[in-house]
């Protein structure tokens, strides 16, 4: 079987953004009915808090049937959030000079070692290797959505695929910034 996850991640969301943006998606998620207001532990994969499903989760998903939900992990830390899918070969876009390189799964030694600083520090830096500048990991943009290297990520384990109108909601929360929606099983 193995558990499903889908994650809303926002990789433009500062430091200070942070906890002030979840808390208003929270606040609108409870309010529909969507999750419950307290997070618990055993909610999600991990030990970290997360909301229970609400009354009316079905309204964040295509098709409820034979769904059973389980919670929605809220993290407003620095966090590497990544995809789990088909392809192991990706694209980068350096949002500098436009230029796009292709990195294997095993993620080019740059990129590896940035993406261990991003997840200890929350500041990381790859220098492009077209047009030599020094880029912030979170700008870099990533073929397939799969990764993002955010501070404020909505993590949904076993729910029915999030409607588009759903997801579209979440990112009006979030003041014009970059939505990433990542996705995998394990
Ligand atoms: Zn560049």
């Amino acid at each position: 079987m193995g558990d499903t996850f889908q994650t809303i991640a926002d990789p433009d969301a500062s430091a200070q953004d942070a906890a002030r943006l979840a808390e208003r998606v929270v606040e609108w998620l409870v309010a529909e009915g969507i999750v419950l207001a307290e997070a618990a532990p055993g909610w999600a994969l991990s030990e970290h808090p997360a909301h229970p499903p609400g009354p009316d989760w079905h309204k964040a998903v295509t098709d409820a049937r034979w769904g059973s939900p389980e919670g929605v992990a809220v993290h407003t830390r620095p966090k590497v959030f990544y995809s789990l899918g088909d392809s192991d070969t990706h694209a980068v876009t350096c949002p500098r000079c436009g230029g796009t390189t292709t990195v294997a799964d095993d993620v080019s030694a740059r990129f590896s070692t940035a993406m261990g600083t991003w997840d200890e520090t929350g500041a990381a830096d790859v220098d492009c290797p077209a047009c030599a500048a020094t880029v912030p990991l979170p700008a870099w943009t990533w073929s397939d959505d799969v990764f993002a290297f955010a501070r404020l990520g909505f993590e949904f384990w076993n729910w029915p695929a999030l409607s588009e109108d759903f997801r579209t909601r979440i990112s009006g929360f979030l003041e014009g910034h970059r939505t990433v929606f990542l996705q995998g099983k394990i």
